[in-house]
């Protein structure tokens, strides 16, 4: 979590204590060591998929650039209890936030979605604020699937094969509502990136918290190519569809956007 923090950082994906992270971890993890405190929380949603299991969340105002010079100051465990309502959260004796992430609803949402649809064990999700992605999405043209990912995916012939699914896009949602964390389950349904309209993104990953930071890099890299077109005044050719189709061929990866 302390590097995926430094990466989001690195990037311009996160000023001061803007985006989150958490993880979940299906198998019994003993946190009470590192996390002795330990408080009564009621969640803001039934997670009944995840009783039992843990989920490492980021604090509220937390710095992701921070995370690693003291991760136990910066992060809580969330043991989800039997039927999903509530949990006990495990905390440093010197954590530096008074809640968790006002992001939590959407973090617990899709973990509790891809594990009851799909079994998993760990899952990272990272939710971020690139400045060239986000400035696109405040450009009406852009706000839609087809549009944004025809755009995104000229620019390098890795994103195809890294995001073969392209990224789906939101419109503009009040953060921590209800209504963007049902569309946001929904979207990384069928994507691994979620662009929220003049927000920021959300990426999950099976795999790794760096890999679904990747994701994040990706998509921020292509909308910075697109923005410098824009500002340059189109000059670009970009990968035409026939590049991006051989190059998926050639990696074997099937993606609608080549
Ligand atoms: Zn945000």
């Amino acid at each position: 979590m302390g590097a995926a923090g430094r990466r989001v950082c690195e990037i311009d994906a996160s000023e001061a204590g803007a985006g989150n992270i958490s993880l979940y971890l299906g198998w019994d993890v003993e946190v009470r060591h590192r996390f002795p405190v330990s408080e009564q929380l009621t969640l803001p949603l039934a997670t009944p998929a995840l009783a039992g299991h843990t989920v490492l969340v980021t604090g509220s105002g937390r710095r992701l650039r921070q995370i690693a010079d003291d991760p136990l100051a910066a992060v809580g465990a969330l043991r989800v209890d039997p039927g999903g309502a509530t949990a006990t959260l495990w905390t440093a004796p010197h954590r530096t936030f008074e809640r968790l992430t006002s992001e939590l609803n959407s973090h617990l949402a899709v973990h509790r979605d891809q594990v009851a649809r799909r079994g998993l064990t760990f899952q990272a999700i990272v939710h971020a604020q690139p400045v060239h992605l986000t400035y696109l999405s405040h450009i009406p043209a852009y706000r839609s699937d087809e549009a944004l990912n025809g755009a995104l995916l000229r620019w390098e012939p890795e994103t195809v094969v890294s995001l073969p699914d392209g990224i789906a896009v939101l419109d503009f949602m009040v953060p921590g509502s209800a209504e963007l964390m049902a569309a946001n389950v929904a979207g990384l349904r069928g994507h691994e990136i979620v662009l929220w309209a003049k927000h920021g993104v959300m990426a999950r990953s099976d795999v790794s918290v760096t890999r679904a930071v990747d994701r994040i890099e990706y998509a921020e890299t292509a909308a910075r190519y697109e923005y410098l077109d824009l500002v340059a005044g189109r000059p670009a050719e970009g990968l035409t569809v026939g590049e991006r189709r051989q190059v998926a061929v050639e990696f074997g990866v099937a993606s609608r956007w080549a």
